[in-house]
């Protein structure tokens, strides 16, 4: 549902802060306690509209309704599920603009290894046995749209509309940079999936409790070339009941970001887009190493005051011929020497106008089987709605999408 209210600018509430929230409050004359009334409506129980807010009396909700306000959270315009159960879809914002929002049940394996609580339950759940969790029930009992059983799930968001980094091999680069996305338009994006599939947090809203929630900011655009935004909205999904140890932030190497990133009270885990061995193929497929090169990187990386358990992930597209060779993971693991760092091995997605070759097979099992060889804990994706370009990189293909995709309803 969307709210637009005619004359008066639209005013989201779906992204404000408490301290915000009160102002509001308090400039329509409000007591206090209204302020906290619309923080759990927003973010626990994620209403979509004004009216569900049955903790106001209706004339207040009018008020508010009247002043401009809406909730404003991002409209599932299109959905697109996978054979694998994934779904994509493309979110609406107030202005029109679209980005993409992956739902991935079961994750894509990215989560593996890294001593976060998501990896030890996703490595526990290879031996946990064929159990019916809540939502096969409510899937047979024909509760929900969607028949896919999860134990877990990775939600994938995107943080600007399309992307200025012009990495090489990645379509959202191909759409060059629209706009940032704001704080309630990022976190917005896992409420709207939320609902959706109807999952419940803690005491909030929805007909189950899963399982895990992950987030992933992997979707399109850079989210440290829109830090702010992207920070306050892990305070947001917090308030949602979404732990930052269950959020990963990646990144293409924005440096002055993870020098800021390094000294956040609060943080997600960090992935870094290494995606080459040395600087001089870094520099072809990802310009934006002439800028910041690998070591620099690497040494940025090195004044995060990591947790125990925690590694450092470095992402790494497999290109065939370009950087899948066993000379590169030579050198991969010569740069990583003495870092906790985890390798997740991504299978290059194709794409229309990209001029790339996948790996052979073959290859990226040489190539994990040496990382593992040297001492780094290497997992390869799953490569997740292939069928539908859901996967990493593979967003916002629907202009020229396959006619086989299945269109489901929204909502
Ligand atoms: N901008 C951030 C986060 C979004 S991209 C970043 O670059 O890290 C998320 C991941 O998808 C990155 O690791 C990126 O290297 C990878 N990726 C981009 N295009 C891809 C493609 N076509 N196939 C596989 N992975 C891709
Ligand atoms: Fe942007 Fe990431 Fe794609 Fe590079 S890989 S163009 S940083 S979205």
């Amino acid at each position: 549902m969307n709210e637009t209210s005619g004359a008066v600018e639209p005013k989201p509430l779906f992204g404000l802060t408490p301290e915000e929230l009160r102002v509001v409050v308090e400039s329509l004359g409000l007591s206090k306690y209204r302020a906290t009334q619309l923080h759990d409506a927003i973010y626990k129980q994620r209403v979509n509209s004004l009216d569900e807010i049955t903790t106001l009396p209706s004339d207040l909700r009018e008020r508010l309704a009247a002043e401009g306000y809406t909730v404003g959270l991002p409209e599932i315009a299109q959905a697109t599920r996978s054979v694998d159960g994934t779904e994509r879809y493309l979110m609406r914002m107030a202005d029109g603009e679209t980005v993409e929002t992956v739902w991935m049940p079961n994750g894509d394996g990215g989560e593996r290894g890294d001593g976060s609580e998501a990896a030890l339950e996703e490595e526990a759940s290879d031996y946990d046995g064929a159990e019916p969790t809540l939502r096969d029930k409510a899937a047979k009992d024909g509760a929900l749209s969607s028949v896919a059983s999860y134990k877990r799930a990775t939600i994938c968001i995107s943080s600007q509309v399309g992307c200025a980094v012009n990495c090489q091999f990645c379509l959202t680069a191909k759409l060059g940079m629209r706009r940032n996305l704001t704080a309630g338009e990022i976190a917005g994006q896992v409420a709207a999936v939320l609902n959706r599939q109807r999952v419940r947090i803690g005491s909030g809203r929805g007909v189950q409790t899963p399982s895990r929630i992950n987030l992933v900011f992997m979707g399109m655009g850079e989210p440290f070339l829109n830090y702010d935004a992207f920070m306050r909205s892990v305070h947001l999904l917090r308030a949602m009941g979404i732990p930052e140890s269950r959020m990963t932030v990646s990144t293409s190497g924005i440096l002055p970001g993870i020098l800021q990133f390094a000294n956040e009270p609060v943080r997600p885990k960090l992935a870094l887009s290494l995606n080459a061995p040395n600087d001089e193929v870094r520099e072809q497929i990802m310009p934006v190493t002439r800028k910041w090169n690998i070591a620099a990187l690497l040494d940025a990386l090195r004044t995060i005051p990591f947790g125990k358990r925690e590694y450092v992930t470095f992402e790494y597209v497999l290109l065939g011929g370009v950087n899948d060779l066993p000379q590169h993971a030579r050198e991969v693991l010569a740069l990583l020497a003495g870092m906790k760092a985890k390798v997740n091995l991504i299978v290059w997605n194709p794409g229309p106008g990209i001029d790339f070759r996948e790996p052979a097979p073959a290859d990226v099992a040489v190539f994990h089987r040496m990382l593992i060889d040297g001492g780094i804990p290497t997992f390869t994706r799953k490569p997740r709605g292939r069928d539908i370009y859901a996967a990493c990189g593979q967003l916002k293909r629907t202009v020229d999408a396959p006619e086989t995709l299945v269109e489901i309803a929204t909502g």
